[in-house]
């Protein structure tokens, strides 16, 4: 296994109500009392974040949102400003997720703008960026993961970028129960991994922790996590559970 502290985040997306959440919150902080070679993180909706938030307290668990506005305040309706998530304890924030691409039309100079207000108001974001299946068939995997990181990483400089993780979820993964198998995550991985040396520096490229995620199970968490690029997981559908998340959690 490589050096950097491995990751496990669960992105509930638009799943659970308050009191779902803090169950499952619970649960999970139970099943993290002993990780300490590890960091877990919980994305969980907007309307269950401050009650989670609480659940949480005393526990190593982060807590993320699922995005976050560029601005601190003003005329921006349905956003939510990174102080007003750092104010109820949040610590992460997803930004680029493909349902946000895909469905919400998000583009790389909004995930950009997202982005670069993380890091300002002290938030970590969590990068998402990844392929189509029409683009992995017609051998534009590169250059769209190359476009998709270009764009989003604009004008943020190399301590900045220290701080992000990234995640490289290939859209066609995505909740479809496809899995990108472990040496296609790791190729990824590997190819980002070398971009960010050459947009930074190596020691920025080494620093920054590269989530896979698309249908991560209990059945192939551990081989994902074998390969040297891959330092954790952005999980969907199986962090609902905490009998699968919490199997993933604890890859060997
Ligand atoms: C996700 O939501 O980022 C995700 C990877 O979902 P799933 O694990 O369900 O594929």
């Amino acid at each position: 296994m490589n050096r950097r502290r491995p990751l496990l985040a669960g992105n509930w997306k638009m799943h659970l109500n308050i009191p779902q959440a803090v169950e499952l919150a619970h649960a999970v902080t139970a099943a993290c009392a002993d990780c300490t070679d590890r960091d877990v993180m919980l994305a969980p909706p907007f309307t269950a974040l401050a009650s989670v938030a609480l659940a949480l307290q005393g526990s190593s668990v982060l807590l993320g949102s699922q995005n976050v506005a560029w601005e601190a305040q003003g005329a921006f309706t349905g956003e939510i400003s990174p102080p007003m998530l750092t104010d109820i304890g949040v610590h992460m924030a997803i930004i680029g997720h493909s349902e946000r691409r895909q469905i919400f039309f998000e583009d790389d100079a909004m995930i950009n703008r997202r982005l670069r207000a993380t890091l300002e108001f002290g938030l970590i974001p969590v990068l998402c960026i990844g392929e189509t299946l029409q683009d992995r068939e017609s051998g534009a995997t590169f250059t769209v993961l190359e476009k998709q990181l270009r764009g989003a990483l604009q004008d943020v400089v190399p301590e900045q970028a220290e701080q992000i993780v990234l995640a490289y979820e290939p859209v066609w993964a995505i909740g479809t129960g496809k899995t990108a198998s472990a040496e296609q995550a790791q190729e990824a991985h590997h190819f980002l991994r070398s971009l960010l040396a050459g947009m930074y520096n190596k020691k920025v490229a080494e620093s920054i922790r590269v989530l896979y995620g698309g249908s991560v199970k209990p059945d192939n968490i551990d081989i994902l996590m074998t390969q040297a690029d891959i330092d954790g997981a952005l999980v969907g559908g199986a962090a609902l559970s905490i009998d699968s998340f919490k199997r993933i959690i604890r890859f060997q």
